[in-house]
């Protein structure tokens, strides 16, 4: 099995901007894209991105989940970094376009294509360090991926850290490259050192999320998450999650949630916590690990209410559940 996101269709949509108008759709070859190397993202990071997903149902039909929630957070993060605006109608054609393309490669559950559009700043200009890309390019990309949890559901460890800031504040919403480039140096040594998977970023004790997910705490019938505010991203995944929640009669609790209550809560028996994304769907945190001390989540293994919410955002993606909120499109 190769590693999630390894494997590439052979054909992607494509469209450019060139500073004035944006070109046709076009299908091209997915092996390369033609920079100049002077290009404006390759030095000043104008990039972000999008990761969604499409499923095969029973009856052989493919559904896109969430894809204009998506979009709308793509043209957000593109405004908030300067690139150049598009039409997110157009956006919707590109991915169910290139998606019904490969409609007969969708993996069938629990496995999805992984859809991938990409907005980067194309200009040739090493002097714009303080000025947005007048040109850019969208493109989307389709990666074929199995279960995530293939080798094991195994709960996580997960590393505090409540000095460090996982990116700057305002960049928090923004899906962008930077981000996870800044991150990785603590999430190395928190690896090393601690044998952590993740960190959450706990900036002065406000628990936000990982270096690409959000973290959710799950008590008894209280599920309790940060409320939305510029620092973080806006989880498709933990939305859908809360959503469900809400419908299951929980108590969902979007407010400030510091290291202290985090701690003081996980030692409760049948305590849970979870980290939430597109690609690990809900996945269980065992352990947490606060200045060098592990502190396990409840039995410290996979929780029951996770395992539910999960199967049941999973039971509307695979259309195995009815799609009560109108979040699947088809192709
Ligand atoms: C993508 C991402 C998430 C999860 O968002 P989903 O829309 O649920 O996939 C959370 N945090 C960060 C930093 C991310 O990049």
């Amino acid at each position: 099995m190769s590693a999630f996101g390894s494997v590439f269709m052979p054909e992607m949509a494509i469209s450019w901007f060139d500073g004035s108008q944006w070109s046709d759709t076009e299908v091209v070859s997915s092996d390369s894209l033609q920079l100049h190397p002077g290009a404006h993202v390759l030095h000043y990071s104008s990039t972000c991105f999008e990761g969604l997903k499409a499923f095969r149902h029973e009856d052989g039909s493919v559904k896109i989940f969430r894809m204009d929630k998506n979009i709308r957070r793509l043209a957000q993060s593109s405004e908030l970094l300067g690139l150049p605006a598009f039409d997110e109608a157009v956006m919707a054609d590109m991915i169910r376009d290139i998606v019904a393309r490969f409609a007969d490669d969708v993996p069938a559950p629990p496995g999805s294509m992984y859809i991938r559009p990409t907005h980067i700043g194309t200009e040739p200009a090493i002097g714009k360090a303080a000025v947005p890309s007048l040109t850019s390019c969208l493109y989307v990309l389709l990666s074929p991926v199995g279960d995530y949890f293939t080798g094991g559901d195994k709960a996580l460890r997960l590393l505090l850290d409540d000095e460090g800031m996982r990116c700057p504040p305002h960049m928090g919403v923004v899906k962008s490259g930077g981000n996870y480039a800044g991150a990785l140096q603590p999430i190395m040594k928190a690896r090393a050192e601690f044998q952590a998977d993740q960190v959450l970023f706990c900036p002065g004790g406000d628990v936000q999320e990982t270096g690409a997910a959000n973290f959710l705490l799950i008590d008894g019938n209280e599920i309790i998450t940060k409320a939305l505010d510029s620092s973080f991203l806006h989880g498709v995944t933990r939305d859908s999650i809360l959503t469900l929640a809400r419908d299951m009669g929980m108590d969902v609790q979007e407010r400030e949630l510091t290291v202290e209550e985090l701690l003081e809560r996980s030692a409760r028996p049948g305590c849970e916590a979870a980290l939430s994304g597109t690609a690990a769907v809900l996945t269980s945190v065992g352990t947490l690990i606060y200045k060098g001390q592990e502190y396990p989540v409840g039995n410290g293994g996979i929780g029951e209410t996770t395992v539910r919410l999960r199967r049941a955002l999973n039971d509307i993606q695979w259309g195995k559940a009815e799609d009560t909120h109108g979040w699947l499109t088809s192709l």
